[in-house]
């Protein structure tokens, strides 16, 4: 997997603090079960967290401080890292797999309106988890969040104002960025979305659309 786009260092940070909602977690765990780089950034933010926490538990944490901390750990990568148990060339992560299993043919889709699919993954707290399928050529409406959006890309590609995304991508965007969507590949683009809030569409066509879309 030629995996270009990545997670945010904070978003990641977050994640390995435990202070992600349910949703966006399992797309995060889905990221770093295929991605090496984030697994073993992960790694080190655990590492970092683990080391102010013991050294400076009360006292606020200056830049010094976390120099010095970053100077004691060896934060270099482990090479040996544990392989995930779950086979690393599947389309679906591990982390779905346990609520989908193996395959992205036998998910059991919702058609929301022509070429546009959803499954809708149980309740994950606040927001939206789902399964979106999209057919060739298909471009979302435009949008924007109020909270971040994560999509982590299984299967085909879409490009957007960030760049092309294909399998084993992540799409980390908070509410700077609006962005509309086009899948560009010959099948149809398969991701799992964790939204934390509605969409906010820019168009009124998205507006009067929203309702329909259920996001
Ligand atoms: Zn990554």
């Amino acid at each position: 997997m030629n995996i270009k786009h990545h997670l945010d260092e904070a978003t990641l940070f977050s994640y390995v603090a435990g202070a992600l909602g349910q949703g966006t977690a399992l797309v995060v765990a889905c990221h770093v079960s295929q991605c090496e780089y984030c697994r073993d950034r992960a790694r080190q933010l655990e590492a970092i967290g683990g080391a102010l926490l013991e050294n400076n538990s009360l006292s606020p944490v200056s830049d010094n401080a976390l120099l010095q901390v970053l100077e004691r750990l060896d934060v270099r990568p482990q090479a040996t890292a544990a392989a995930p148990a779950h086979a690393a060339d599947s389309e679906v992560p591990g982390p779905l797999a346990s609520y989908i299993g193996d395959s992205l043919d036998e998910v059991a889709w919702k058609r929301l309106v022509a070429g546009v699919w959803v499954y809708d993954l149980p309740a994950q707290g606040k927001g939206l988890t789902r399964l979106l399928r999209v057919a060739p050529g298909k471009a979302a409406l435009p949008h924007s969040h109020r909270g971040s959006e994560l999509t982590q890309l299984l299967r085909g590609s879409f490009i957007d104002e960030v760049g092309r995304f294909c399998p084993g991508d992540v799409a980390d965007l908070d509410d700077r960025i609006t962005h509309q969507p086009l899948v560009d590949s010959e099948h149809d683009c398969i991701c799992l979305i964790a939204t934390e809030f509605p969409l906010r569409y820019t168009t009124l066509l998205g507006k009067l659309a929203q309702p329909l879309f259920g996001f």
